[in-house]
């Protein structure tokens, strides 16, 4: 018994020494390592701070009733296109009694939200089977009442609109960011700090057939498209046009030669006498003045408002009525969905 005494006693001396600093392995004590931690992601709660943040990274934002989803503004229409300067977002923030509401379409930005958490589940698990989960996971993300926002940046404007639920925020639109308190009393919240991701189409993170349903065609022209099979193989056309160099260029004709420009507007005027140029209005945007130009003999066409950075021809125009890369919109305009 009192053997069994003793080594307590020696342990107890060990521990002890160890603490006042004259064991040689204090080293592996846990204690000293703490700092070598990183620092544990804080999200910025000031909404001050947190306007200029937003302004700091290029993007517009308004300030919205608190608890509510009205701008508090007389009128947002100026902050569409511009940013609000530090005096102005300090009268605006400065008491913190407002939520905020950041410019969507504003440098392309595009948010997905996510009405409920079973569709961001489902959305999630399909960007993984596309190999595109890092692209997703990785880009700005905030929790909203009941769902969740994911932020975007796109290579061009994109009009806003919704499919299955999922409502595609773009051109002219806003969402309540953080620390903004939706009107039930449930708070936003940032599931991250990361930059926005920038994606070349919207069919980079949802799926063409969803998108491809949501179709600003006269109701003549709408889906579904002829289903046809225009290269005898056994071979998916796509593939076919992907792989084979030469053929891409015949599947790219087959197309011209099956959709005209103007298949794709109604209304259209024309400006010259010879009828090679017209105008419409802009499906890419609210457009209340005809500001879509029409080549028909070249078979392109393009916005005087900015919606498009170059010339689009038809597949260049379908793709981007649905949101598709151009490689999406040939597939489904060769074969239907
Ligand atoms: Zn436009």
């Amino acid at each position: 018994m009192p053997e069994v005494g003793q080594e307590k006693q020696d342990k107890m001396n060990n521990t002890e020494q160890g603490m006042i600093g004259t064991n040689v392995d204090q080293g592996t004590s846990p204690a000293p390592k703490r700092h070598l931690r990183p620092k544990p992601y804080k999200p910025l709660f000031d909404i001050l701070q947190t306007a200029l943040w937003w302004t700091g990274k290029g993007q517009s934002v308004i300030p919205i009733r608190y608890k509510d989803k009205r701008p508090d503004v007389y009128t947002w229409e100026p902050y569409k296109t511009t940013i609000a300067n530090d005096l102005q977002l300090a009268a605006w923030f400065g008491k913190g009694d407002h939520n905020i509401g950041v410019i969507t379409g504003f440098r392309n930005l595009v948010v997905l939200d996510f009405d409920n958490m079973a569709k961001y589940t489902r959305w999630l698990f399909y960007t993984k089977e596309q190999g595109k989960e890092w692209l997703c996971k990785n880009t700005y993300q905030v929790k909203t009442s009941r769902g969740m926002h994911v932020y975007f940046r796109l290579p061009y404007p994109q009009r806003t609109l919704s499919v299955e639920g999922i409502d595609i925020k773009g051109r002219y639109g806003y969402v309540l960011a953080p620390p903004s308190v939706h009107p039930s009393g449930v708070p936003y919240i940032e599931q991250n700090r990361l930059a926005v991701q920038p994606i070349t189409s919207l069919s980079d993170v949802l799926p063409p057939s969803l998108l491809a349903r949501d179709v600003s065609l006269p109701p003549e022209i709408r889906m579904p498209l002829p289903l046809v099979n225009p290269i005898k193989s056994t071979l998916d056309p796509w593939e076919t046009a992907d792989n084979a160099g030469e053929a891409s260029e015949s599947v790219i004709n087959k197309i011209k030669r099956r959709y005209k420009i103007t298949d794709f507007f109604i209304n259209t005027e024309k400006t010259s006498t010879d009828g090679r140029w017209l105008i419409t209005r802009c499906p890419l945007h609210d457009d209340h003045d005809p500001s879509m130009w029409i080549d028909t003999a070249q078979q392109l066409c393009g916005c005087y408002a900015g919606c498009t950075p170059k010339p689009l021809d038809v597949i260049n125009l379908y793709a981007r009525l649905n949101g598709l890369s151009n490689k999406d919109a040939i597939q489904i305009m060769l074969r239907g969905k």
